[in-house]
């Protein structure tokens, strides 16, 4: 675990417990494992059930199906960035991407939805995944062209999704999909599960990092599914995902800050045993002038990050406006920082750090996706902006 201890001045005794299950599942269950599953491409479905019953997947799911029946974005971020610190991108990617499409079965399902899909799912037997991104492109949702159409009471689903994680295992499918005119306005969800008729699915197998999660496409060729499967009122899809954007941005920038500490502190290790020009590397004035930048920009941004987690657990207790432009702020400086601090770890650890099988090469491959999902860099940047009024 991080030789540099945070400062947490929002911690709780049942926080530092949670932190502690954290650490001790994947220090058990994932870190002996991880180069193996990242080379073989896929890890055990075992792995699902254990976080599962651990609740890691439960924030702000009722308890009836299955969920914590609370939630705490600092516990979020906690967890967010011991899965950052793991350096294992897709393991974290395939376990955790199920976040961004329980919520709204939660706000939006009926309670028969809810009893098949989101108890499953939360306690890990089944997967999710949020089908959004198409090929023709992902940062303007706004223009999707899947549509669904009314057919003899049910829906018909077609078009294609793509970039989907966790989309070769899942089980049920949360689809936006046009039902009505042009923009946001027009898009609806839909709860859609892998055996519906007209619904397949291709693996896409040549990324450049989160190598042990699966990512698919999806295909829906007039997939029929029941009036039932519609999520919320036609057309709320905007509002009902919104909400699930802040969370899943927190989620993000968490784990580029356990990136980015993973490297600092993998650095600092080879830096102290590994000698040049007659005494150890740590103590050459280039090296540590990297160590401080590095150090001061994860101090930095873990502590915006654990301001804006209060932040939300205060607009959730009294009912106010998330710091939407705060998360989208952070998100940037969270990929830049984890992207920096994967860099200057390379540099250390010179060309050792270049062969595959150590965490600060995986997370060099896999910094790049944190900048682009959940919202990339530029979105990002716009979106801020936007809430900030200007
Ligand atoms: C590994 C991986 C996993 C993913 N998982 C999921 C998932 O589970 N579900 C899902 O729905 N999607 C998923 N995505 C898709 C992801 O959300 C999109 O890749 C992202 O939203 C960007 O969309 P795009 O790739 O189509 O790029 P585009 O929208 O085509 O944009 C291309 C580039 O142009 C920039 N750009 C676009 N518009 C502007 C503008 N107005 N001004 C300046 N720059 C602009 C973008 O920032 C980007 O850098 C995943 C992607 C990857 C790579």
């Amino acid at each position: 675990m991080p030789t540099v201890s945070p400062a947490r001045p929002f911690d709780t005794p049942e926080r530092a417990q949670f932190r502690d299950t954290v650490e001790r599942f994947i220090e058990t269950e994932i870190a002996p494992y991880a180069n193996d599953w990242d080379e073989q491409g896929d890890f055990p479905w075992a792995l699902h059930e254990k976080a599962g019953a651990l609740g890691l997947f439960g924030f702000g799911i009722e308890e009836s199906h299955g969920g914590l029946g609370f939630d705490d974005a600092l516990m979020r971020f906690d967890c967010g960035v011991a899965m950052g610190y793991a350096g294992v991108g897709g393991v974290n990617a395939s376990l955790f991407s199920r976040g961004i499409m329980t919520g709204p079965i939660q706000h939006l399902a009926s309670e028969d939805q809810k009893r098949d899909a989101l108890t499953a799912i939360v306690s890990g037997k089944a997967g999710g995944a949020l089908a959004m991104t198409e090929p023709s492109g992902g940062s303007d949702l706004a223009r999707l062209k899947t549509k669904a159409v009314r057919d003899h009471g049910d829906w018909l689903i077609s078009g294609e999704k793509t970039f989907i994680t966790g989309g070769m295992k899942a089980a049920w499918f949360v689809v936006g999909a046009r039902t009505g005119g042009e923009g946001f306005g027009g898009v609806s969800l839909f709860l859609v599960p892998s055996d519906a008729p007209g619904f397949s699915r291709t693996a896409i197998t040549n990324k450049m990092g989160w190598w042990a999660s699966d990512t698919a496409t999806l295909h829906f060729d007039e997939c029929r599914v029941p009036a039932s499967a519609q999520l919320g009122q036609e057309g709320a899809c905007l509002l009902a995902i919104m909400d699930n954007f802040n969370y899943e941005r927190l989620s993000l920038s968490a784990g580029c800050l356990g990136m980015a500490r993973r490297c600092l502190d993998d650095a600092i290790g080879y830096a102290q045993q590994r000698e040049t020009f007659g005494k150890p590397l740590i103590k050459h004035q280039a090296i540590r002038h990297k160590i401080a930048d590095m150090s001061a920009r994860i101090d930095a941004l873990d502590a915006y990050l654990q301001m804006i987690a209060w932040r939300i657990n205060r607009a959730r207790e009294d009912g106010g406006p998330m710091p939407a432009a705060e998360l989208a702020k952070v998100k940037v400086l969270a990929s830049k920082t984890a992207e920096f601090c994967a860099g200057e770890a390379m540099q250390i650890l010179g060309g050792a750090g270049y062969l595959r099988g150590c965490a600060v090469e995986r997370i060099y491959r896999e910094v790049k996706v944190m900048a682009i999902g959940g919202g990339s860099e530029e979105i990002m940047r716009d979106l801020a902006v936007k809430q900030m009024g200007l």
